[in-house]
């Protein structure tokens, strides 16, 4: 069993070697490395990410390992290798495709993620979940942002590969992502030992907005200062830094992330429809459903001021009903 491990691991370690060189140094390499120059990734990104590319034969890495002499059947239980349909061999699992490298926190290679070059479905292709990797439990860039989030004791959560990578050209050393899933408790923990703050830098469609809403709580139960980037036209992280430069995003899309509560707010406000008195009245309950449990009166007067400037309500009528709702919290 662990034997198995082990050669998993090794494994996956000349697997993403070999991927790497392929897209450096060979002719089929090519394409996959127009396509990242044509994203804007620079070579010291390939290199730092250990980027690489999966041809499109059948069985390029089969012949790999098995001249390695690994076993194939092993290698397909970790996910490098697919069994064929009819029980007559494997192929390789990823072909035709950038690959990105995933790493655990020691910085040992435990997956790899294979995307399309362009358009294309699925856009991205994982090694399966095994004893070797579980999403769940792994940030992509851990390893590598590790240092600098001790130093800053912030850590900056995005959603993608390609959100990272653009947020360390950017020179943002601190950013990991949660690779599309949801962010879970054991995510939570593995941060929390190092940083005190983090800021959840999603992607500005509606799934990334309300996937930002729901890793609040599972932050802040876990005792996180957690801050939200707002970012516009939808955008993601790494869309915004092509077309707005690292500057912009530094100073505007990270220095002006906003606060739970605020975040909260925008995010209530954009659901509901403020032009009649129905949805006014929804948005108003709502948002005081955020204020009333804040233990600072102070901090909940700015939001009821902010509120009554806002839709036109009285401060008094405001404060008034979330007095009424603290108590029947109580
Ligand atoms: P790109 O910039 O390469 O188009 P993205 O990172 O913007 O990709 P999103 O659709 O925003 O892609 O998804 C965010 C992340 O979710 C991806 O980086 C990837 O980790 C994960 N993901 C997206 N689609 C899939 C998929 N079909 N299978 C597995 N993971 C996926
Ligand atoms: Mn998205
Ligand atoms: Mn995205
Ligand atoms: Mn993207």
């Amino acid at each position: 069993r662990n034997l198995e491990l082990e050669q998993q691991l090794q494994a996956h370690e000349w697997t993403s070697k070999l991927y790497h060189f392929l897209l450096k140094n060979t002719e089929h390499g090519k394409p996959a490395m127009d396509y990242l120059k044509s994203r804007g990734f620079t070579d010291k990104a390939i290199d730092t990410f250990q980027i690489g590319y999966a041809p499109a034969r059948w069985d390029t890495l089969v012949q790999f390992l098995e001249k390695r002499s690994f076993d194939l059947g092993t290698m397909e239980k970790g996910g490098l290798l697919s069994a064929k349909q009819d029980g007559t061999g494997y192929v390789d699992r990823f072909r035709d495709r950038v690959i990105f490298p995933l790493h655990n926190r020691n910085g040992k290679v435990i997956a790899l993620a294979g995307r399309v070059l362009g358009e294309g479905q699925p856009k991205y292709l994982n090694s399966p979940e095994s004893k070797l990797f579980s999403k769940s439990r792994t940030l992509y860039n851990l390893h590598q942002a590790k240092s600098e989030i001790r130093k800053s004791r912030q850590i900056i959560l995005f959603e993608g590969y390609g959100d990272v990578i653009s947020a360390w050209e950017a020179g943002v050393h601190n950013g990991v992502a949660t690779m599309g899933t949801a962010l879970t408790e054991s995510h939570a923990a593995m941060m929390r030992g190092l940083a005190d703050e983090i800021i959840v830098c999603y992607d500005g469609d509606n799934a990334g907005q309300a996937a930002a809403l729901k890793s609040i709580p599972i932050l802040e139960s876990i005792g996180f200062n957690t801050k939200i980037a707002l970012l516009s036209e939808g955008l993601d992280p790494d869309e915004f830094i092509q077309k707005y430069g690292a500057e912009r995003f530094r100073h505007q899309v990270l220095d002006g992330a906003v606060s739970s509560v605020k975040f909260k707010l925008i995010y209530l406000k954009k659901n509901h429809i403020l032009l009649e008195e129905d949805g006014k009245v929804a948005y108003i309950k709502d948002a005081l459903e955020v204020i009333a449990p804040l233990p600072s009166p102070t901090e909940r007067e700015i939001y009821l001021k902010e509120m009554s400037a806002d839709l036109q309500v009285s401060f008094d009528s405001l404060k008034q009903e979330c007095n009424e709702m603290r108590q029947a919290m109580q």
